[in-house]
């Protein structure tokens, strides 16, 4: 630091200093108080430096201890509202308990209904009724109506499928006979729009199973034991049905790699993995369930669901090469009024690096253009046109599926 005022003498009352001197002096002390004042403005710079990163700091340890004291939500269901409140059952359980609602929640509950609840048992919301979360998670078809000559360019693929899915089912005696375990599924892996889900409905057609499709990323839920329950009821559900094939698509949504962070969110998809890969090793008692997984994120998936004994087959569904697409051009327009200048290879070279999904949307769009011309007969011209106007949308809108370009 440098001196301070005080270290400048000051000659004001000393009678003999000129006033030359006078002015001098004070000069000088201008120039400390000038120096000091820089010197503290640099620290009060440094001390509001010091006091932000201390405010973050003291942010995120709120945020993180409001997270801590967060208490989880569970479900249980509305027993009965009597004078003194509302009866729940917690599910996991089975406790019963007593617990006061507001007069608005109130009004908007009765019994059976499912209710989030935290860990002083009050009712939080009132969730979805279970039957309609199953509705809009599970896809049930008793009969699928693709089959294996709706597919094209995936022979190899799709006979592998076959051969994984279709006798196990067909023939399971044939595998007790041997005296090996049947495969319990496979894991289809690939771009999106290939053909996967078309497989696996194929497959339950061919062997005249149910076809239960469930999403991943449905199972994904906030509530704990909600994720669980789900996978425990699709296998229900495939039991109360068999044949079966259960579709899970998107299974990279609960089976991704694990991650450090152990948030309550990454619990609950743990459990429901958990839950998935213990219903996938109960397989003998399974019965003629087959399983097919499908993920466009390979990369992504936890070593624990492709250990042996869970998917016997890793397959990849690739887009379709030139041949690929010149018969799923040639499958798409089955049903169409095409004109005889239509040259399905010259179609499937330009439509190149297009998935089955992005041929089949070329088709459905020349069609388009042929009805807006006025005719029923689809030519060359509108193949290539709803080509260009789809690459451009694509080229337009990164990130679409539509992956032409
Ligand atoms: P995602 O990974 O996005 O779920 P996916 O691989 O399951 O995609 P599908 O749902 O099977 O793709 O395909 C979507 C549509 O694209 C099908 O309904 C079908 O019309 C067409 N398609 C895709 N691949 C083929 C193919 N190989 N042969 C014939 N049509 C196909």
């Amino acid at each position: 630091m440098s001196d301070t005022v005080d270290d400048v003498d000051m000659p004001y009352e000393d009678e003999s200093a000129s006033q030359q001197e006078k002015i001098e002096t004070l000069q000088e002390r201008l120039e400390v108080l000038e120096s000091q004042n820089e010197e503290m403005r640099d620290k009060l710079l440094d001390a509001n430096a010091e006091n932000n990163k201390y405010q973050q700091k003291l942010e995120r340890l709120t945020h993180e201890n409001k997270k801590l004291k967060q208490s989880p939500l569970f479900v249980a269901t509305v027993q009965e509202l009597n004078g003194e409140g509302v009866v729940i059952k917690q599910h996991g359980n089975n406790q019963e308990a007593l617990t006061e609602v507001t007069d608005e929640m109130r009004e908007d509950l009765a019994p059976d209904d499912r209710v989030a609840v935290n860990n002083s048992l009050s009712v939080v919301k009132k969730l979805e009724k279970e039957t309609d979360v199953r509705a809009r998670v599970m896809q049930v078809e008793h009969s699928p109506d693709v089959t294996y000559a709706d597919i094209g360019g995936i022979d190899e693929q799709m006979n592998e499928v076959r051969e994984t899915v279709e006798m196990p089912l067909e023939q399971p005696e044939m595998f007790g006979e041997v005296g090996i375990t049947p495969p319990s599924g496979v894991l289809l892996y690939g771009p999106p729009g290939t053909g996967k889900t078309m497989l696996a409905k194929a497959v339950a057609n061919e062997t005249n199973a149910t076809f239960i499709k469930m999403a991943g990323s449905e199972l994904v839920h906030k509530f704990i034991g909600e994720g669980a329950k789900l996978v425990r009821d699709l296998f229900e559900v495939a039991r109360e049905n068999e044949p079966a094939v259960i579709f899970i698509d998107e299974i990279d949504a609960i089976a991704s790699k694990r991650t450090d962070s152990k948030t309550s969110g990454d619990a609950e998809v743990q459990r429901t993995m958990m839950q998935l890969l213990s219903e996938m090793d109960g397989f003998d008692e399974r019965g003629e369930i087959r399983i097919i997984a499908a993920t466009n994120r390979f990369d992504m998936l936890d070593e624990a669901i492709l250990r042996p004994g869970r998917f016997d087959r890793l397959i990849e569904v690739p887009k379709p090469d030139a041949e690929g697409r010149k018969i799923i051009f040639e499958i798409h327009t089955r049903d169409m009024n095409v004109a005889d200048d239509v040259d399905f290879g010259a179609l499937a070279e330009m439509a190149e690096d297009a998935s089955g999904a992005d041929v089949k949307a070329v088709c459905t769009e020349a069609g388009m253009f042929a009805i807006r011309d006025d005719r029923t007969e689809v030519r060359m011209g509108d193949f290539r046109e709803a080509y260009e106007k789809l690459s451009q949308v694509e080229e337009s809108d990164v990130g679409d599926s539509i992956a032409f370009a």
